[in-house]
């Protein structure tokens, strides 16, 4: 009796902890990121089929990932859904089905961001793909189009609600600069105009910084640096916050594509040992990508030969790759993805979830109502 007890008084705090109110939330989003691509990455960098951090969260669920009319999503309509609860269509930014491609704008549909920023919370992101990439503009955008970036980027200076977006990290610049050209306006004007400096590294950043954007050249930086560099300017507002951290995980370069998942997955490793435990931890992909997992010995070197099969593969003009351990034919795929959180609110992360769920599961970690 006294075991259980002791038991009782050990677990009550972590449970209650779990079905509570978080002040803070980070959504780790692995793009392209799904339950094939985190065993390889696993078995690449550890030798064991179940070794990164990820695996060993609490809270475990599966996601659906299609879109309001197709079954293979994209990282608009599938980002759209994770951080507004609504689907839309492939292509789409944060509007409503009612969008045509390219065309007409649909209903904005309100951001988890947007939320926050409404309730005085301080919010960001970090991500290793493009400032301007679907994924992080389905945050602080609302656009018919992904391929608009320079009026998505013009939009993170005109928010819907608060002062827009605190901490904005990611690459992108060249590509940014000669969109912004194409329609007449380049990044210094978008800087004066909303009174704040474009850092281009994150050493120009003050040490006693409340807001940054930091518009790197390269995706090559350390996503871990700049994660606890966001998580630091971010813990000087006094409410809470809301951070989104991207890893770019599609395996079209298979090596790159796994190197890039254990580096998300120290990422968040290491975030777990930072954050209070008024931190809503959640990791999920916006969808799946064609990489199979196909034999092979465990502890044996995964990708073994990748680099000559990727030679032939260029010689024989094919964008897929076949090894005896591993198959990766260049593409989205439909399959559900994984949920894992820790935290408060981590409870409600279970079972086969829609991506429209993940949305509510951090509104009511931090206590809000849809509205
Ligand atoms: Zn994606």
């Amino acid at each position: 009796m006294k075991r259980v007890l002791c038991l009782l008084l050990v677990l009550t705090p972590a449970l209650l902890s779990a079905q509570g109110r978080a002040r803070n939330v980070v959504l780790f989003l692995a793009d392209a990121g799904g339950i094939s691509t985190i065993t390889a990455a696993s078995l690449h960098a550890t030798g064991q089929s179940r070794g990164l951090f990820i695996q060993r969260m609490p809270n475990i669920a599966l996601s659906d990932t299609s879109t309001a009319s197709q079954i293979v999503t994209d990282s608009a309509a599938g980002m759209t859904a994770i951080v507004t609860g609504h689907k839309t269509h492939n292509g789409v930014i944060a509007q409503g089905p009612d969008t045509v491609k390219g065309q007409t704008d649909g209903t904005a549909l309100k951001t988890i961001l947007e939320y926050a920023e409404q309730h005085g919370l301080a919010t960001g992101f970090v991500t290793n793909d493009s400032m301007t990439g679907a994924t992080p503009a389905s945050l602080y955008a609302h656009a018919n189009d992904r391929a608009k970036s320079a009026v998505i980027f013009q939009q993170a200076f005109a928010p819907r609600f608060g002062d827009g977006v605190d901490v904005m990290i990611g690459p992108g610049r060249a590509a940014l600069t000669k969109s912004l050209a194409a329609v007449g306006s380049d990044l210094d004007t978008v800087a004066k105009g909303a009174s704040r400096p474009i850092h281009a590294s994150l050493a120009e950043v003050p040490a006693d910084a409340r807001r940054a954007i930091v518009l790197l050249e390269s995706s090559a930086f350390d996503l871990e640096e700049a994660v606890l560099a966001a998580h630091r300017i971010l813990s000087r507002h006094k409410k809470g916050y809301f951070l989104m951290v991207e890893g770019d995980t599609h395996t079209d370069n298979v090596r790159a594509g796994l190197d890039r998942m254990v580096a998300l997955d120290t990422t968040i490793a290491k975030m777990s040992t930072v954050v209070g435990r008024d931190t809503l931890l959640l990791f999920t992909a916006d969808h799946s990508f064609d990489l199979a997992l196909r034999g092979g010995r465990l502890g044996a070197p995964l990708l073994e030969g990748l680099e000559a099969e990727q030679t032939l593969a260029r010689e024989e003009k094919r964008r897929s790759i076949r090894l005896p351990t591993v198959r990766m034919d260049n593409g989205h795929t439909g399959e559900p993805v994984m949920v894992a959180a820790m935290g408060p609110g981590a409870d409600r992360v279970r079972g086969y979830m829609l991506n429209t769920d993940i949305f509510h599961v951090m509104l009511r970690a931090f206590g809000w109502k849809e509205n």
